[in-house]
C-alpha cells in the first residue's frame, strides 16, 4: 500500500482562487489587505519564512512590510513599531516572527497586538476563543492541518487523532481545534514514555515536535492519516518532517511531505486570516461612518 500524498501547495493554490474574489470585493471598497511581518534579528529560518510570506502576499493582491530590526534592539523600540502598525489604516493583519532575540519578551511583544489584527491567532483573547469554542482568529498552522484533512476528506468526528508536541502556537491549539470537532485527543510530548503505544493506536497522527524521524513506519496503524509538521535542517543541509517519510508512506492512507505539506499551508492560511481581519476592520469602519452620518463606501468600483 502507498499513502495518498496530501499535497499542501497544490491544497494552497486552492484556497488564494477561493480568496481572490473576496480581495477583489474589499479592493472595490478601497481597501487593500494588509500584513506587517516584525522581525527581530538574522536567524536564516525566520528570514526565509518571512520571504515566503511577503512573496504569497504579492501574490495574493495584499500589500505587505517587513520591520526588520537588529538583534540588539531595544524591546520598546519593537512595542513601539508594534503600536504605530496597530493604529495603521493600511495594516491588517500583524505577525512577530518568532523565536525572537532571547533579551526579548517574546510574549509581551506578542500581546501587545490589537486582537483584530492577531492574524497569527497567539493572542490570549483568540486563543481563550478558541477554548470557549467561538474561533476568530485561528493560529495558522494547526487550522492548515484541519484545512488539509478536511479537503482529503479525511473524517475527523469521533476518530483517535493523536499530536505530538503540546507547543502554544501548534500543538495545543490543534488538539483544541480537534477536540471542538469530535476527535477523542491523545497530546504527547517530550515526556510521554512511548509515543509509539498511542500513535499506534490512532487513526490520525500529527508530528510537531522538531525532531527528525521521530515517527517510524512500525508506529502508525495502517491506512491512518500521517501528518508532518516538524521542519527539521539536517547536517547537510536537507530539510526533513518529524516522521520517516518513506517507511511510513507503505503503511499510511495518507501522509503530508516535507518540504511540500504544512508549510504552503500554513502561508495560505495567514494570507486568510489577514482577509478576514481586513473584511471585519471594513465593515466595522463602515458600521462608524453610517453611525456618524458620513457617506456610505463606494461600491461602485470607483474607489
Ligand atoms: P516547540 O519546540 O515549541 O515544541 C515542540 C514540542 O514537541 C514540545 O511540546 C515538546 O514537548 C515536544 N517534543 C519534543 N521532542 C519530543 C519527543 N521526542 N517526543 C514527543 N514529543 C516531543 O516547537 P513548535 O513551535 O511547536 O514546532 C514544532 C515543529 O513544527 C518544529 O519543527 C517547527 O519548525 C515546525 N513548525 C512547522 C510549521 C509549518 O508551517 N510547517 C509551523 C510551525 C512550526
Amino acid at each position: 500500500m502507498s499513502a495518498i500524498l496530501l499535497d499542501g501547495a497544490g491544497v494552497a493554490r486552492q484556497v488564494y482562487a477561493t480568496l481572490a474574489p473576496r480581495i477583489a470585493a474589499l479592493q472595490r471598497r478601497g481597501v487593500r489587505p494588509g500584513l506587517a511581518a516584525v522581525l527581530a534579528g538574522d536567524d536564516p529560518a525566520s528570514r526565509s519564512y518571512i520571504r515566503n510570506k511577503v512573496r504569497a502576499c504579492a501574490a495574493a493582491g495584499l500589500h505587505s512590510e517587513v520591520r526588520d530590526l537588529p538583534a540588539d534592539c531595544a524591546e520598546g523600540a519593537v512595542l513601539g513599531i508594534i503600536d504605530e502598525l496597530n493604529r495603521s489604516s493600511n495594516i491588517h493583519g500583524i505577525i512577530v516572527q518568532l523565536p525572537l532575540p532571547r533579551h526579548l519578551n517574546g510574549n509581551r511583544i506578542v500581546q501587545s497586538i490589537r486582537i483584530e489584527k492577531d492574524v497569527d491567532g497567539f493572542s490570549w483573547h483568540n486563543l481563550g476563543a478558541l477554548v470557549e469554542g467561538h474561533p476568530a482568529l485561528v493560529p495558522c498552522t494547526p487550522l492548515g492541518v484541519i484545512f488539509m484533512l478536511d479537503h482529503a476528506g479525511i473524517a475527523i468526528e469521533g476518530r483517535h487523532a493523536v499530536v505530538i508536541g503540546r507547543s502554544n502556537i501548534v500543538g495545543k491549539p490543534l488538539a483544541l481545534l480537534l477536540i471542538s470537532r469530535g476527535a477523542t485527543v491523545t497530546v504527547c510530548n517530550s515526556r510521554t514514555p512511548d509515543i509509539g503505544t498511542h500513535t499506534g493506536m490512532a487513526d490520525i497522527v500529527i508530528a510537531a515536535a522538531g525532531r527528525p524521524r521521530l515517527v517510524r513506519a512500525d508506529m502508525i496503524r495502517e491506512g491512518a492519516a500521517v501528518i508532518d509538521v516538524g521542519i527539521n535542517r539536517l547536517p547537510g543541509g536537507k530539510l526533513v518532517g518529524d516522521v520517516d517519510f518513506e517507511g511510513a508512506r507503505a503503511r499510511a492512507g495518507w501522509i503530508s511531505p516535507v518540504p511540500g505539506g504544512v508549510g504552503p499551508m500554513t502561508v495560505a492560511m495567514l494570507i486568510s486570516n489577514t482577509v478576514s481581519a481586513a473584511e471585519r476592520q471594513a465593515a466595522r469602519s463602515a458600521d462608524s461612518r453610517r453611525e456618524n452620518g458620513d457617506a456610505p463606501d463606494d461600491l461602485t468600483g470607483t474607489a
